[in-house]
C-alpha cells in the first residue's frame, strides 16, 4: 500500500527490517517509511528531571532518586518485597512481587536508587509497583536531554526496537511531501509537516515539557489538524459516494402531514417544524439525503421521522423504519399504526421472533406496495425483503447500529441506480463540532426544543441502605394515582441474568406492596407478552412496571412520572440519561432515585452528581465525553472508527471548524492531494471501509 511514489519509502530499505520484522510492523499498519514517520508516540515519559518524593500525585509517572530505609518480604496474600525509600522530602513503597534473593540483598539500608515508573496510592501510602530501577554511583548519574517517546507496539517489537527505525526514517524525512498549502497553515500559526514530525518524535533538549505532555506543542497541533483534515476527507469521499447517485425526488404537496397535524391533540414545536422543513427540502432533491437528527429524550423525533415517511408516502413510494430494539420497534409499530390508520396507509411488520405466516405476509405487503411502511428490528436486513418502491430510509437510535448496517438498508433500496434517502435519527446529543467530525459525511438538524409544560425530572440519588424508605415512597405516589418504573440493572450483558434479578424484584415487590398492581418486562419476554405488558402499563392496569434496561430507548408512557433506578453506579451517563428520559414526559412533576449500593468511587459520584445536578442532554454529554473520552460516546471504539492517531476530539475541539474548512479548499483546489491525504493518515482502515 504505497503511500507515495518516493523510492526510499520501501521499508527492506531501513536496516533491521527482514520478513519477520515486516510482518511485526505489519501487524501495527506499518507498511512503508512513510507509515512509520506517520506512527507517532502515544505519549512521553519524563525522564529528564529527578522529582522530589514530596511533589508527586497518585498518576504520575515519575523518576525519583532515593535511599532505601528498609527492606523486606511479606506475605499478604501473595509473598512479596516490599522497599522502603526516602529522599528527605517524603517516602515511598517499592513493591515486587517478582524478585531473587540477589535483588532483595543489593536493595539494602542505605542503597541510592533511581527509579522510574507510576505512582500509586497504597493500603501503606504511596507506591510504585515494579518500578525500573538502578542503583546509583556516588558521584551521580545524567539523566535523559529530552522527553521519551513511547510508541504503540507489538508483540516482538518493544520502544528501543521502534526507536531505531524511527530514527532511520527520520533521516529520510525530508523527502516527505507537505500536502498541506503554508497559506493556510500560516493563517493557523501551525508550523510545517517536517518540523513538527521531527519535533514530535525526538523532542529536543529545550522542548516545553506540560505542553508537549498534554498534547498541546504546535508541532503536535499541526499533526492533529492534519489528521482532521484528512478524516474530514475521507468522510467526504463516502458521502459523495452516495450523493453522487440520482434519487426519486420527492416533491408532494403535504396533504398528508396536513392531515396527521388535524388528528394530533399538540402542535408541532418550532424546533419539530423547524428539521421537518430541513427534511422536505432535502428529499425534495434528486440526490439522496443524509441526515442525522439530534434531539434529546423526549423532544419529538418519532413524529419528525414520520412527516418525512409521510412524504414518501405521498408522493408514491415506500419508507423503512428500523429500530435497535424489539421493544422500541413494537413501539414505534404502535405508534405509527395508530397515527396512519385513520390516514389509509398500511404498515407491515418486519421482527426476528414473528411466525411463518406472519412473515409471509408482512414480505408480501411490501412486495406489492400493499403496504406503504415496513417497521421493524434487524430483521429488515432479511434478504427476502423487496421493496416494490423504497425512497425513504429512516434510521432510529443511530449509535446502537453500526454505519455498515445503515449501508445495508440503503442498498435495499437500491434501484435502476437510484438510492433511497436516509434519515437517522439519535438521542445521543454530542456537541456541535463533534457530530460534525464524527457524523462528517452526514447532515445535521438539531430539535433543540422540547414541548411545552415539560418539568425537569427531579433527581435524588439514595443509598440502598435506605430501600425501604424508597419503597414507602413509591407506595405513597402511587396511591396519589402516579405510575411507576422500578429498574434493575445488573453488570452482566446476558439477557437471562438480567431477567432473574427482575423476576426476583418483582417478587418482592409483590409482597411487599399487596395493593399495588405490579408488573414486569424483561428482554427474554415473547414480543407478545412484552407488548401486552406495555399496553397495560400504559393504560393503567399496572401500576409500578419493574424492568431491566431493556426500556432504555424510546419507550413512551406519559403517565408515568416515577423512576427507581437500582444499582445506579453500574451505569454509565449515556444510559442513566436515556433511562430517565422514560419520565418527565406528562405535565406532573416526576422524580428519578438513583439508587446506589456504596462505597461509590469516585467516578460513579461524578457521574450521579452530573445526574442530580442537570436535565439537560447536552450538559450530560459534556460530562460523558470528559470521564469516557469520544470513542466510548460515540461508541465508536469498538468499531475502530474514528481512531485517531494524534487528534483528540475534546482538546482540539477549537481546530475542527478550521479543519472543515481547509479539507473543503482541498477539494476544490488541490483535488490531487485528496486521496495521498487520506491514504497517509487512515491507510488500511479508511473510514468505515474495513468494516462489513
Ligand atoms: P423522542 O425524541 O425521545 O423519540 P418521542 O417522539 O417519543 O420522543 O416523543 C415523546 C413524547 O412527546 C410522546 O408522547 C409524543 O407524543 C410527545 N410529543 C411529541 N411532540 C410533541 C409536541 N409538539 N407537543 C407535545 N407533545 C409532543
Ligand atoms: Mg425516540
Amino acid at each position: 500500500m504505497p503511500s507515495s511514489s518516493w523510492s526510499e519509502d520501501r521499508l527492506d530499505t531501513l536496516k533491521g527490517v527482514g520478513p519477520k520484522m515486516a510482518v511485526r510492523l505489519e501487524r501495527l499498519g506499518i507498511h512503508s517509511v512513510t507509515d512509520l514517520l506517520f506512527h507517532l508516540p502515544m505519549r512521553y515519559q519524563d525522564r529528564t528531571r529527578v522529582r522530589p518524593l514530596g511533589s508527586v500525585r497518585p498518576g504520575e509517572e515519575v523518576t525519583i532518586d532515593a535511599t532505601v530505609q528498609l527492606n523486606e518480604v511479606i506475605l499478604r496474600g501473595r509473598r512479596m518485597l516490599v522497599v522502603r525509600v526516602a529522599d528527605g522530602t517524603g517516602s515511598l513503597s517499592l513493591r515486587f512481587f517478582h524478585f531473587s534473593l540477589a535483588q532483595q540483598n543489593m536493595l539494602a539500608r542505605g542503597t541510592l536508587l533511581r527509579c522510574f515508573g507510576e505512582i500509586r496510592l497504597g493500603g501503606q501510602g504511596l507506591e510504585m509497583v515494579h518500578p525500573e530501577y538502578r542503583i546509583l554511583r556516588p558521584e551521580g548519574e545524567p539523566l535523559e536531554l529530552s522527553l521519551t517517546p513511547i510508541y504503540p507496539t507489538t508483540e516482538g517489537l518493544h520502544q528501543l526496537g521502534l526507536r531505531r527505525l524511527t530514527d532511520q526514517a527520520l533521516q529520510r524525512v525530508d523527502s516527505l511531501p507537505d500536502y498541506l498549502p503554508p497559506q493556510l497553515l500560516a493563517l493557523a500559526g501551525l508550523p510545517d509537516l517536517l518540523s513538527a514530525l521531527r519535533f514530535v518524535h525526538r523532542p529536543p533538549q529545550d522542548a516545553p515539557l506540560d505542553e508537549l505532555l498534554q498534547g498541546q506543542h504546535p508541532a503536535q497541533r499541526r499533526l492533529a489538524f492534519e489528521e482532521l483534515v484528512a478524516h474530514h476527507l475521507s468522510m467526504e469521499k463516502l458521502r459523495r459516494q452516495t450523493t453522487q447517485q440520482p434519487a426519486a425526488a420527492l416533491r408532494s404537496a403535504g396533504k398528508l402531514l396536513d392531515a396527521l397535524k388535524t388528528q394530533l391533540p399538540f402542535a408541532l414545536t418550532a424546533a419539530q417544524q423547524r428539521v421537518i422543513a430541513e427534511i422536505l427540502e432535502d428529499m425534495a432533491r434528486p440526490q439522496p439525503m443524509l441526515r442525522l437528527v439530534q434531539g434529546d429524550v423526549g423532544s419529538g423525533k418519532t413524529l419528525v421521522a414520520l412527516a418525512a415517511c409521510l412524504q414518501a408516502i405521498e408522493s408514491g413510494y415506500q419508507a423503512v423504519v428500523m429500530a435497535p430494539t424489539e421493544l422500541l420497534a413494537e413501539q414505534h409499530l404502535r405508534n405509527f399504526k395508530a397515527w396512519l390508520e385513520p390516514l389509509g396507509i398500511q404498515t407491515a411488520w418486519f421482527s426476528g421472533k414473528q411466525g411463518v405466516k406472519q412473515r409471509r405476509e408482512a414480505l408480501e405487503a411490501i412486495e406489492t406496495g400493499s403496504a406503504a411502511i415496513a417497521i421493524g428490528t434487524h430483521a429488515l436486513f432479511q434478504e427476502e425483503l423487496q421493496f416494490r418502491n423504497l425512497a425513504l430510509v429512516v434510521v432510529d437510535e443511530q449509535h446502537r447500529f453500526g454505519v455498515h448496517q445503515r449501508m445495508a438498508l440503503r442498498d435495499k433500496g437500491q434501484r435502476d441506480g437510484h438510492l433511497p434517502h436516509q434519515l437517522i435519527m439519535t438521542a445521543t446529543p454530542i456537541p456541535r463540532t463533534l457530530a460534525m467530525t464524527a457524523y462528517a459525511d452526514l447532515d445535521y438538524s438539531v430539535i433543540d426544543e422540547l414541548p411545552p409544560g415539560r418539568q425537569p425530572v427531579q433527581t435524588v440519588a439514595i443509598s440502598d441502605q435506605r430501600r425501604n424508605e424508597v419503597v414507602d415512597r413509591i407506595h405513597h405516589a402511587i396511591r396519589e394515582g402516579r405510575q411507576a418504573y422500578w429498574v434493575c440493572t445488573l453488570i452482566e450483558e446476558s439477557d437471562a441474568l438480567q431477567a432473574q434479578a427482575a423476576e426476583h424484584t418483582h417478587e418482592a415487590l409483590r409482597t411487599a406492596l399487596s395493593d399495588v398492581s405490579v408488573g414486569l418486562i424483561h428482554g427474554r419476554m415473547k414480543p407478545r407478552e412484552k407488548e401486552a405488558v406495555m399496553s397495560a402499563f400504559k393504560q393503567g392496569d399496572i401500576q409500578l412496571l419493574v424492568a431491566t434496561t431493556v426500556i432504555e430507548v424510546g419507550v413512551d408512557v406519559p403517565n408515568a412520572s416515577l423512576m427507581v433506578i437500582e444499582n445506579a453506579e453500574r451505569l454509565g451517563l449515556a444510559q442513566l440519561h436515556q433511562l430517565r428520559g422514560r419520565v418527565g414526559r406528562g405535565s406532573t412533576q416526576s422524580s428519578c432515585v438513583l439508587m446506589y449500593h456504596p462505597p461509590l468511587s469516585e467516578t460513579a459520584q461524578h457521574r450521579l452528581n452530573a445526574m442530580r445536578a442537570s436535565t439537560d442532554g447536552f450538559e450530560i454529554a459534556r460530562i460523558d465525553l470528559e470521564l469516557r473520552g469520544p470513542g466510548e460516546v460515540l461508541g465508536t471504539r469498538q468499531t475502530g472508527m474514528m481512531q485517531f492517531r494524534i487528534a483528540d476530539l475534546l482538546r482540539d475541539e477549537a481546530m475542527i471548524d478550521d479543519a472543515k474548512q481547509v479539507a473543503a479548499s482541498l477539494l476544490e483546489d488541490y483535488p490531487d492531494r485528496v486521496e495521498l491525504l487520506i491514504d497517509r493518515w487512515l491507510g488500511d482502515a479508511q473510514a468505515y471501509g474495513k468494516v462489513g
